[in-house]
């Protein structure tokens, strides 16, 4: 079996009147994980095969007694390798962390397997979540299950493809800027940023702590609901987690738009945005007014300072937050005659070059004398586009858009250039900034070929509004994608 010739819903009823079983699940996204190993490189590691069969056999024998099972029992899942799991290391693609093995696993993992799910690997990922194209990793950059000339976004580059290339079910990224949501839209599957505190953080290996949220990717909307009601709730361990009733994902996905006002930013479809995405995602919208939502044009003029407020803030963060790899605490260590040797030479080995630019442009914001200038005002901008991004949910209920201005591009076009890459992320920040939730939906492909997504973004704590628009966008649109056929058949 190929995991991408079914949706959600038909794994888990298949595994219901087992007319499918886990350790089919399970073996097919084995097959598939090796068949494309050499050509997708979307796991760093992968969990030993005997230990996951077994587990899945557990799950088989525990349905065949009739037991009552979580809602992700038996699926294999992935997770990025920035999300600590005990037994399975955590190295965030980087250099620094090689070889290391958590005390713990997070608690989206602990919540996820006590739901059922089954750990498979650990995903490829841009250096410590820091990039946009999946290109900056120590382990090598992930190619695009639709074109593997092409990106597949970042920095949760592995789980996007490995669940679009049917190598997981489900997966879990993390988006600090858009790391969850534009690897989704590059590769053609459903990505959430959940609201800020939604998810807890603990286990989640710190970039830039206020924006960082763990969130589910999945091949539709109903997956991803279901994965974000299994991980999300408040958590003792992380003073940031909304201590408050996870809200009912799963059943607003059908709930309709009927009646919904959807709002679309001035700029969002204009001129820097490539046609034949302009032109999916313009369908999406009068496809959700057919549908009975109202449309109108929303006029949000500090958005246009959003990617550069979001990199000063993350990179002030980063830099505090990476001043933990010293070669001493943990991490990679390089031999030296003293102790300052050792501080350079382990960070100056262990980290890769984008890293090193973020701790230095972040070091730099927050030096005494340019504080203020640069990290200050980025706070104050900060402050506007969150006022202004959360008002426009008086008069609307969301808003929508395209997740990126351009579909996947190439392999190595970007990458030697950081503004353009940083410009990638300019639809996607903004929630992020705002604290707000999103998602990403596919809404058809180019006519090369390539998926785009569709981006819906609510108010903090609304994900069953954004979850009603986005099954709407999936059903208009005509279901999950799968990419050209690859691997196990
Ligand atoms: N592309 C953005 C960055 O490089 C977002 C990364 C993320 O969400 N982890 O910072």
């Amino acid at each position: 079996m190929r995991l991408t010739d079914h949706t959600f819903r038909e794994i888990v009823s298949g595994l219901e009147s087992r007319e499918l079983s886990s350790r089919d699940l399970v073996n097919a996204a084995l097959d598939t994980i090796r068949s494309n190993a050499d050509t997708l490189n979307t796991f760093i590691r992968t969990a030993e095969p005997e230990r996951v069969l077994a587990r899945a056999r557990e799950f088989d024998d525990a349905r065949a007694r009739g037991e009552t099972l979580g809602p992700l029992a038996g699926i294999p899942t992935a997770v990025k390798d920035n999300i600590s799991t005990r037994g399975l290391g955590t190295t965030c693609g980087s250099r620094m962390l090689d070889g290391y093995q958590p005390p713990c696993d997070a608690t989206a993992v602990t919540r996820l397997e006590a739901a059922g799910g089954i750990v498979i690997g650990k995903t490829n990922m841009d250096e410590f979540a820091m990039g946009s194209s999946n290109e900056h990793s120590a382990s090598g950059p992930v190619r695009n299950p639709w074109d593997a000339a092409r990106v597949p976004g970042g920095s949760s580059g592995g789980s996007a493809a490995a669940v679009a290339a049917g190598e997981a079910v489900l997966a879990l990224g993390s988006d600090t800027g858009g790391s969850v949501r534009q690897p989704a839209g590059f590769c053609g599957v459903v990505g959430v940023k959940p609201t800020y505190g939604r998810v807890s953080r603990y286990g989640l290996v710190a970039f830039a702590s206020s924006f960082d949220q763990i969130g589910p990717m999945a091949r539709d909307v109903e997956g991803a609901a279901v994965l974000l009601e299994a991980i999300a709730g408040g958590d003792p361990a992380d003073a940031t987690s909304l201590r408050v009733p996870v809200p009912d994902c799963v059943t607003a996905v059908t709930a309709g738009v009927s009646g919904l006002r959807l709002g679309v930013p001035e700029g969002f479809l204009g001129p820097d945005v490539e046609s034949d995405v302009r032109e999916r995602v313009e369908q999406a919208v009068s496809a959700l007014e057919s549908a009975g939502a109202s449309v109108e044009r929303l006029t949000l003029p500090s958005l246009e300072h959003s990617v550069a407020a979001y990199y000063l803030i993350a990179d002030a963060e980063a830099s505090a937050n990476l001043a933990r790899y010293d070669g001493v605490g943990f991490g990679y260590r390089a031999e030296a005659d003293d102790l300052d040797g050792v501080f350079e030479r382990s960070r100056g080995e262990g980290f890769g070059l984008e890293v090193k630019r973020r701790i230095m442009l972040g070091t730099y914001a927050l030096s005494a004398g340019y504080r203020d200038r640069y990290y200050a005002s980025a706070q104050e901008a900060r402050r506007r586009i969150t006022e202004e991004l959360l008002g426009a949910f008086d008069d609307v209920d969301a808003i929508v858009g395209p997740v990126a201005p351009t579909a996947a591009f190439g392999l190595g076009e970007r990458v030697c250039d950081p503004l353009a890459m940083y410009l990638s992320d300019i639809f996607t920040v903004p929630a992020n900034l705002a604290g707000a939730a999103a998602v990403s939906v596919p809404c058809g492909t180019t006519p090369g070929g390539l998926p785009v997504g569709t981006q819906v973004i609510v108010n903090r704590s609304c994900e069953p509004v954004m979850f009603a628009v986005a099954g709407e966008i999936e059903r208009s649109c005509g279901g999950p994608l799968a990419p050209p056929v690859r691997g196990a058949a």
